[in-house]
C-alpha cells in the first residue's frame, strides 16, 4: 500500500487515531485518491470485523411534537415539514414491529422517540417494553430518546436495553448554529451517564450543516475521547420546511472520506453509513462498506431509505456478509419483501 495511506492503515491497527494536520488532510486533501484511501480505512475495518454487514432498523415510536428547536429535524417546533405526527406508539404495536424488524433480518431494532427526552414515568414504560422485546426475539435493542440522566439510564440498563443513543450531530463550536434549547455539553452529559450505568453509548454526527471540516474532524475526536462504540454518520437529508438547508457539500465523495476519517480516528467502533446513504452517496453506496461495518434500512425518522432485500443485495454483491439474527436465518432476507414501518413519509430524497 502507498504512503501516506499505508501509515494511516498502520496507526489504525495501533489503535492510534491520525495526526490533527491529517485528518484534515482526509476530507480536504487535493491530492487524496479515494480508493487508496478506502482501502487503507478497510484495513481495520476489517481486522475488527471481517466482512461482516450489522442491519439496522429504526422505529419512530413517537413523531413530531417536540419543543426543541434541532434546525436539521423534522419534528421540532419549528419545521414546517409535512410529517405525521403522533405520540407514542401502543406497546403491542411497537412488539409488532420489532418481530417484523427480527424476522426481516435485523441484528438490531432501534427505538426513536422525539422530545428533549422522557419523564420517569416514560422510562418506566420504555423499559417494560424493552424487556418484553428482549424476552420475545432475538435482537439487541436500542433506544433514542433525547436527554436523560443516570436514574433514567440506570431503569432502562436493568431492563436489558442494549445501547442508548444520543448523537453529538455537530461540534460543540458549531452547535449554537443548529439548535438554540439545549447545549453540547447536555449530549455529552447523557452519553457519560448512560455508560456509567452500563449501556453501550451509541453517538455520531449529521455531515452537511454548514459546519467546517475542522468541526467534523472535531466530533470525531469527540467521540474517540468518550469512547463510543457505535458511530452513526449522518448526512443531511435536506427537508423542506427545517430550518438547516443542506450547505451544498455533500457529493458522494465528501460522504466517503468523512466515513474514512470516522474510521481512522475509531477503528474499534462500529461506523455507521446512516441517514441520507441513498440520496447523497448514490451510485457509489457499496463503496461506503469499506470503512463502515453496519448500516440502517428501511428508512429513517421521518424519511424513506431502501428496503432490506434491495440493501442486503447490495451487501452481498459487494462482497460483504450481512449479520443477521438466528430469527431471520430461518427465513432468508430475499425472501421477504421490504416493508416499512409506521411513521415514514414521503419518498427517498435523491439530493442534489
Ligand atoms: S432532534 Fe430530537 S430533540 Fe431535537 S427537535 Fe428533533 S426530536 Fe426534538
Amino acid at each position: 500500500m502507498l504512503e501516506p495511506y499505508a501509515r494511516l492503515a498502520e496507526r489504525a491497527l495501533r489503535d492510534e487515531p491520525p495526526e490533527q494536520a491529517q485528518a484534515l488532510w482526509i476530507l480536504d486533501g487535493d491530492d487524496v485518491e479515494l480508493l487508496p484511501l478506502l482501502h487503507a480505512a478497510y484495513v481495520p475495518r476489517r481486522s475488527h470485523f471481517g466482512r461482516k454487514v450489522m442491519v439496522h432498523i429504526l422505529n419512530n415510536v413517537q413523531s413530531g411534537l417536540c419543543a426543541e428547536d434541532c434546525g436539521y429535524c423534522s419534528q421540532s417546533r419549528d419545521s414546517k415539514a409535512a410529517i405525521r405526527k403522533y405520540p407514542l406508539k401502543s406497546d403491542d404495536e411497537i412488539l409488532a414491529e420489532a418481530e417484523r424488524a427480527a424476522r426481516a433480518g435485523a441484528s438490531r431494532y432501534c427505538m426513536v422517540a422525539s422530545g428533549r427526552g422522557p419523564s420517569l414515568e416514560r422510562t418506566r414504560r420504555l423499559a417494560a417494553i424493552v424487556r418484553r422485546v428482549k424476552e420475545r426475539f432475538p435482537i439487541e435493542v436500542c433506544l433514542s430518546v433525547g436527554i436523560i440522566d443516570e436514574e433514567h439510564a440506570r431503569i432502562l440498563a436493568e431492563a436489558g436495553l442494549d445501547r442508548l443513543n444520543h448523537n453529538l450531530n455537530t461540534s460543540k463550536a458549531h452547535y449554537a448554529e443548529i439548535c438554540s434549547t439545549h447545549e453540547h455539553a447536555d449530549r455529552v452529559r447523557t452519553l457519560v451517564a448512560a455508560k456509567k450505568c452500563g449501556l453501550e453509548p451509541c453517538s455520531g454526527l449529521i455531515v452537511g450543516m454548514g459546519e467546517t471540516s475542522r468541526d467534523v474532524v472535531d466530533v470525531a475526536f469527540e467521540l474517540r475521547e468518550l469512547e463510543v462504540p457505535s458511530i452513526p454518520v449522518n448526512f443531511l437529508i435536506p427537508i423542506e420546511g427545517n430550518p438547516v438547508a443542506s450547505d451544498g457539500s455533500l457529493t458522494p465523495e465528501r460522504c466517503l472520506r468523512a466515513l474514512a476519517l470516522m474510521r481512522f480516528v475509531n477503528p474499534r467502533a462500529e461506523i455507521r453509513v446512516a441517514g441520507g446513504r441513498e440520496g447523497h452517496l448514490r451510485a457509489l453506496g457499496p463503496l461506503a462498506l469499506w470503512p463502515a461495518n453496519s448500516l440502517f434500512v428501511e428508512g429513517y425518522l421521518t424519511t424513506r431509505g431502501d428496503a432490506i432485500a434491495e440493501t442486503t443485495r447490495m451487501i452481498r454483491d459487494a462482497g460483504f456478509e450481512v449479520e443477521g439474527n438466528p430469527l431471520s436465518a430461518q427465513e432468508p432476507a430475499d425472501e421477504q419483501g421490504g416493508f416499512q414501518l409506521s411513521g415514514i413519509d414521503g419518498e427517498i430524497l435523491k439530493t442534489a
